[in-house]
C-alpha cells in the first residue's frame, strides 16, 4: 500500500482543511484493489489509475473510508434480505466556455458538433470495461448525459469515479473542459447524478418488479424504497453535499424538491423509471428505480453506502412505500404535503447537515464519529465560500468538479 494521512479527510474540494478531529499526527495505508483499476490510452499517453480502501496500519479497516462503507452497506443487505443492488449512475455534465445557441436542446446539430468527443469517450469507457449505454446531447446549454450499464453496487460506483475522470480528460484532450459541477447557474439547468438501482436475490434472480404491486414495486423493493423516501431530508446532507446543490433541488427544475415517490415522473425524488420489456422475465430484470437528488459533489460510494442502509432500514422496518405522486407538489400546502406523506427536503446545506447530524438512525449506519467529521468538513467548505456571491459560488464549484 500507500502512505496516507487521516487529515485527508478534511481536505475541502476548494483545498482548505477544515477543523476537526485529525492534525498532523497519525498515518493510514490506502490499500489498492486491483479489481479496481483503470487505464486510458489518450494517445500521446496512458494515464493508469487504481481505487484503494484507506485502512490503519494494523490492517484495520479506517473508520472514514467511504469505499470501506460501502462495502459494508453491502454486507447489511446481503445478511438483513439476503440480497443485492444492481445500480448505475448516470451522469449529466457541461461544457465550460461553451457556444450554445438557441434551438440546441436535445439538439442533433449541438450533437454532430461534439461527435469526437462523444465518440472518444464512449470509446474510453468501452475500453475501461463498462458497458456503454448512451451519449446524449442533454436540455441544458452544453450538456450532455453519459449512461453506462447496470453492475453491482461496489463496481458501479468504482466506475462512477472512472467515468467523470474519463470525461474530464478526454475532454482536455480535446480542447474542451467538462465540469459534472451541481449547477453553474442559479437560473439554469442542474447537472444530475442519478442513481438506478434494482435488487436480486442471492441467486441472482431480479426480485424488484411484482405486477400486482404498487407502483409495481414487489414488497421488499417497496418497503427499500420507503426506507430511502424516510430518510431523505437527511440523506441529501450526504448525496447533494455542495452549497449550490440547493440551487438545482428545487421545483421544476426535473431534479427533487420533496421525498416523493413517482412513477415515470422527472420530478420525483424517487422515480419508478419505464422499461421496454414486454414479456415478464425481461420486465422483471429490466425494472429498477432512480434516486434523483443526487449529484457529482457527491462520492459516490458514500451515496451508494447511504442508499443502501436507508434501503435495508426500510426492510428490517417492515416499510411500504406511499403511493406515487402525480401532481405538482409546489403547489400544496405543508398539511397538503404532509397528508401525501412528504416533505420539502431541505433548502440548505446547512438544513441538510443538521437533519443528519440529528438522525441518529442515519449517523447509525456509519462508523462513530463520522457524521461530526463529515458535518465539520462541510462546514469547513462553506466557511471558505463566505462573502462570495451565488454566481461566484456556482464558479468555485464549476472550477473543481
Ligand atoms: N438536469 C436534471 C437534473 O438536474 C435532470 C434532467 C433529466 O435527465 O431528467 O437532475
Ligand atoms: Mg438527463
Amino acid at each position: 500500500g500507500v502512505g496516507w494521512t487521516p487529515t485527508n479527510a478534511m481536505i475541502s474540494c476548494f483545498d482548505g482543511i477544515a477543523k476537526g478531529p485529525f492534525g498532523s499526527l497519525g498515518d493510514l495505508v490506502l490499500i489498492p484493489d486491483p479489481a479496481a483499476a483503470l487505464e486510458l490510452d489518450l494517445g500521446d499517453r496512458v494515464e493508469r489509475l487504481m481505487l484503494s480502501d484507506i485502512h490503519e496500519l494494523d490492517g484495520a479497516p479506517w473508520g472514514m473510508c467511504t469505499r470501506l462503507m460501502l462495502k459494508a452497506a453491502i454486507a447489511r443487505l446481503e445478511q438483513v434480505a439476503g440480497l443485492s443492488v444492481t445500480a448505475t449512475f448516470e451522469h449529466e455534465f457541461q461544457l465550460k466556455g461553451g457556444t450554445a445557441a438557441p434551438g440546441e436542446a436535445f439538439g442533433y446539430q449541438a450533437f454532430a458538433a461534439h461527435r469526437s468527443l462523444g465518440e472518444a469517450v464512449m470509446g474510453a469507457l468501452s475500453a475501461a470495461g463498462m458497458e456503454t449505454d448512451s451519449f446524449l446531447r442533454e436540455f441544458g446549454p452544453d450538456q450532455f448525459e453519459v449512461t453506462v450499464g447496470p453492475r453491482d453496487a461496489l463496481r458501479a460506483a468504482d466506475e462512477a469515479v472512472f467515468l467523470r475522470e474519463i470525461v474530464r480528460l478526454v475532454a482536455k484532450a480535446h480542447g474542451e473542459e467538462a465540469t459534472f459541477s451541481p449547477i453553474q447557474s442559479p437560473t439554469g439547468v442542474g447537472n444530475g447524478v442519478h442513481v438506478h438501482m434494482s435488487l436480486r436475490d442471492r441467486t441472482g434472480t431480479p426480485v424488484t418488479w411484482d405486477s400486482n404491486g404498487p407502483g409495481e414495486l414487489s414488497a421488499v423493493a417497496s418497503a427499500f424504497v420507503a426506507g430511502i423516501l424516510r430518510d431523505m431530508p437527511a440523506l441529501v446532507a450526504l448525496t447533494a453535499p455542495s452549497d449550490i446543490s440547493y440551487l438545482r433541488l428545487t421545483p421544476h427544475r426535473w431534479s427533487a424538491a420533496y421525498n416523493n415517490l413517482g412513477f415515470h415522473d422527472r420530478e420525483a425524488a424517487v422515480r419508478i423509471c419505464p422499461v421496454t420489456g414486454k414479456s415478464p422475465d425481461v420486465i422483471a430484470r429490466q425494472y429498477n428505480f432512480e434516486y434523483r437528488a443526487a449529484d457529482a459533489a457527491a462520492s459516490p460510494h458514500l451515496v451508494l453506502a447511504a442508499l443502501i442502509h436507508a434501503g435495508c432500514h426500510g426492510i428490517e422496518d417492515g416499510l411500504t412505500a406511499p403511493r406515487p405522486t402525480g401532481e405538482d407538489l409546489s403547489l400544496l400546502s405543508a398539511p397538503e404535503l404532509a397528508a401525501r406523506g412528504v416533505e420539502r427536503l431541505p433548502k440548505t446545506l446547512v438544513a441538510a447537515l443538521d437533519r443528519f447530524v440529528s438522525s441518529r438512525r442515519v449517523c447509525g449506519w456509519f462508523p462513530i464519529g463520522f457524521a461530526d467529521v463529515y458535518r465539520a468538513h462541510k462546514l469547513g467548505e462553506l466557511a471558505e465560500l463566505d462573502g462570495k456571491d451565488t454566481a461566484a459560488r456556482c464558479a468555485a464549484y464549476a472550477a473543481v468538479y
